[in-house]
């Protein structure tokens, strides 16, 4: 396929998108591949969190004020920059003042549905001012007026009404794009917002922090995009977060597996979802770093996987939860009423392990949530059956790879188990899956947990 026929997809996350200085260089990275034809944009650093400030039960009228002001202040901060302020000055003083009413609205009735309204605020501005940086770096290199618009992603991003963490319509997409996204490209660079969907009536949804990735997955997919760029802080994906341990390396290439369990297991640098929609379409996706483009970063493809552990992955502040009855002793349908319950009350569980007579599994926190919040009605539900036992303050450690600990002669799994026989651990999980093995440790202690095991994995 010769290079102008290419399409490729590039995403640009919150620091990338910080200031005037960090747009202009992620406006140089589209400029310098003309096949990158659809930008997806984050929110401004800072902005979302601002928003779910806003969005909170517990913020007083008067503290909201003072966060819509600073979310101006990022925003007009950036427009002062611009070589042509009026270009977008309006537009953004009209979001603003949209943003303002759907607080009133919020206040007057809280619904999840208005606050994903507010949570989509930040994308709708950062969309409208980085088409502008856009066009002005183009007129630099004297291309045309209008070299790229802002496009409202709503109109394709249709998703489920499930506010918060809402499930994209992926056929719904595929059409919508195709018939009104596709046929833009050949003239323009479209500008569309990461994170934020539609429902089928027509109210704004979230796909959950961090989905500004999936977005841009999930439009190449539907555009059958050729590669997918996620431009972020850290020019790659590297071996565990290297804010843990400055002996994190990067690594040049993952399968899309690897990739996927790793971003499943807490890695932020990838929006859980990310890999779903490149792996079903087999679309190669980039990450690398938009303050250090030169740098290079990581090719995520379908590719063999290679052997042994390559990374460490951690989530913290997990909740596990454990439930006994002697009644599960040689009982059959015990599972399936916890599920059942779990299901109902919206807990997603992760890792789970049972005994004769209980068993223990971890819960996520949800979407804009520090913790997993398990309601008293739903531990009301479980106790009427079982004993239940809720523990807070625990982190989940994942090797990623491809290993099997059965297997003998796997020098990283060995490397991994006789490092952890130092650590305190609350579970140990694996067999579901080759490509993960997972440990439950005290919060307090993860972080010592992650650079230890990873040194040793990595004889570092
Ligand atoms: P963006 O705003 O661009 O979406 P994020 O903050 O969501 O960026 O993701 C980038 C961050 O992910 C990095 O700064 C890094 O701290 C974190 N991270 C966690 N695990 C990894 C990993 N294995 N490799 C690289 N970065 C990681
Ligand atoms: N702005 C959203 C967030 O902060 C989405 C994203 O950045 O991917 O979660
Ligand atoms: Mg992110």
């Amino acid at each position: 396929m010769s290079t102008q026929t290419r399409l490729h997809v590039a995403k640009f996350g919150g620091t990338s998108l910080a200031d005037h200085a960090a747009m202009q260089r992620c406006a140089n990275v589209v400029l310098n591949d003309s096949s990158i034809k659809v930008v997806v944009v984050s929110a401004s650093s800072g902005v979302t969190n601002y928003l779910v400030q806003l969005a909170n039960r517990q913020t007083e009228t008067l503290e909201q004020a003072d966060i819509i002001e600073s979310i101006k202040a990022v925003q007009l901060e950036i427009i002062n920059k611009l070589n042509d302020p009026s270009k977008v000055l309006k537009t953004v003083l009209a979001i603003l003042d949209n943003l303002q009413h759907a607080v009133t609205e919020l206040n007057n009735l809280y619904s999840n549905k208005a606050v994903d309204e507010i949570l989509s605020f930040g994308e709708q501005m950062s969309s409208v001012i980085f088409s502008q940086v856009l066009n002005e770096s183009a007129a630099l290199r004297g291309l045309s007026q209008g070299y790229a618009r802002a496009f409202d992603v709503r109109a394709v991003m249709r998703t489920d009404s499930n506010f918060g963490h809402a499930q994209p319509q992926i056929d719904e997409i595929a059409q919508l794009s195709n018939e009104l996204l596709a046929p833009l490209l050949s003239t323009q660079v479209i500008v569309a917002q990461g994170f934020i969907g539609s429902d089928k009536f027509g109210n704004t949804t979230t796909l959950g922090r961090g989905g500004s990735d999936y977005s841009a997955a999930l439009l190449s997919e539907a555009l059958g995009a050729n590669e997918v760029q996620i431009w972020t802080d850290v020019p790659g994906i590297y071996t565990t977060d290297p804010r843990i341990t400055g002996h994190a390396k990067p690594m040049l290439e993952l399968s899309f597996n690897e990739a996927a369990e790793l971003a499943t297991f807490g890695a932020k640098v990838l929006h859980p979802a990310t890999i779903l929609p490149a792996a079903r379409a087999n679309i190669d996706v980039f990450v690398g770093s938009s303050v250090n483009p030169e740098l290079g970063g990581t090719w995520i493809k379908k590719q063999p996987s290679a052997p042994g552990i390559r990374a460490i992955a951690l989530r913290e502040n997990q909740t596990l939860l454990t439930v006994s009855s002697p009644a599960m002793l040689h009982a059959s349908g015990f599972l399936a009423r916890v599920f059942a319950i779990l299901a109902k009350h919206d807990l997603s569980v992760d890792l789970i392990t049972t005994s004769e007579i209980s068993v223990a599994l971890t819960i996520d926190k949800a979407p804009n949530e520090h913790v997993a919040v398990i309601s008293e009605e739903c531990l009301a539900e479980l106790s009427d059956f079982c004993s239940v036992k809720v523990e807070t303050d625990l982190a989940l450690v994942a090797a990623i790879g491809n290993h099997s600990i059965t297997e003998t002669g796997n020098d990283s799994a060995r490397k991994l188990f006789q490092s952890l026989s130092s650590h305190p651990l609350r579970m140990i999980c694996h067999g579901a899956s080759i490509h993960n093995i997972c440990f439950l440790v005290h919060q307090r202690n993860a972080k010592s947990v992650v650079q230890s095991i990873h040194d040793d994995v990595f004889s570092l």
